[in-house]
């Protein structure tokens, strides 16, 4: 089977600062990177590392070939990424010496994803195929009604959280991740808990302390694996990707999100986004 992922590219900029900067002050950086990253391409990149077959759809312009490139390189088809006369989505991120930071996001491409795009992915894909989508991006609901339509398993990451978005896509969808802080966001919300969104499957991940899975035959918790952390950016991305290329081969949930715990646990021992994450073979050796 394959995946499917309607999801966001961004050029990430980090920029090392000896403070985050207030109104009217310039600031010297430290130092510059520039990364792979949005969430989309995150979830892309891991569950292709966890052997899935993955056909990213989105957009860049014409400064995001690289990114493009970089997918290909990790083993996502590329060919339902539209190339824009527009810029690519980037990442402002600053980083002061105590680690606190600050972000800005400039959507660019990824706020203007064509339906024509999704409609030629669509048009390829196959009954029981996996369609992601985040809330980084347009069409979502376009996307999750079409899926729906074509007989696909939708699955959503609500990230980042609007309580809209998530009503709009409700209707459609097999599978619903998503962290504490969004559930807790969505009951605040909808005054629901996610047992009783109608889904078929919902799981809450909850940083060190593991995750929630509430299935068709009620909850089950899953502690998380003991490690010592660097830095969280990436888990949940790493971690939804992983529990899909599970399904997606057939795995029972329970094996899946195994699989994807140890895949969050390296991702946390480790800095960096989408070119650190862990592969299939990295993972099965983890015994964490
Ligand atoms: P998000 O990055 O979306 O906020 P979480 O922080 O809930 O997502 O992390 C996703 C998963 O990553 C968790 O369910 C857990 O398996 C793993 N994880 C995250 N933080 C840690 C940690 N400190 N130690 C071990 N595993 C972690």
């Amino acid at each position: 089977m394959a995946i499917w992922n309607l999801g966001s590219i961004n050029a990430d900029f980090v920029y090392a600062v000896p403070h985050i900067p207030g109104p009217g002050e310039t600031l010297g950086t430290t130092g510059r990177k520039m990364f792979l990253g949005g969430k989309g391409a995150n979830m892309s990149v891991a569950a292709a590392r966890a052997a899935a077959h993955v056909h990213h759809i989105g957009a860049v312009g014409q400064d995001g070939l690289w990114a493009v490139e970089r997918l290909l390189e990790y083993g996502v088809d590329t060919r339902n990424i539209a190339v824009l006369d527009t810029e690519t989505a980037q990442a402002i991120i600053m980083v002061d010496p105590k680690g606190e930071n600050a972000i800005l996001l400039h959507p660019g491409a990824n706020a203007e994803i064509p339906q024509t795009i999704l409609q030629t992915a669509m048009a390829e894909a196959q009954t029981g195929d996996w369609l992601v989508i985040q809330n980084e991006t347009n069409l979502q609901r376009t996307a999750a009604s079409l899926g729906r339509k074509m007989g696909l398993r939708v699955a959503y990451a609500a990230a980042p959280f609007d309580a809209d978005r998530v009503m709009a896509v409700l209707p459609y969808l097999d599978f619903l991740i998503l962290n504490a802080v969004e559930a807790d966001q969505l009951r605040q919300a909808t005054g629901k808990l996610p047992a009783d969104l109608g889904l078929a499957d919902v799981i809450v991940t909850r940083g060190a302390d593991g995750a929630d899975w509430h299935g068709p035959q009620g909850h089950q918790h899953f502690p998380a694996i003991k490690v010592d952390p660097v830095d969280t950016t990436g888990a949940g991305d790493t971690f939804t990707g992983y529990v899909l290329a599970g399904l997606d081969r057939g795995m029972p949930m329970a094996q899946a999100i195994g699989q994807a715990m140890r895949a969050a646990a390296l991702m946390v021992m480790r800095h960096g986004t989408a070119d650190v994450i862990p592969d299939l073979s990295e993972v099965q050796a983890f015994q964490g």
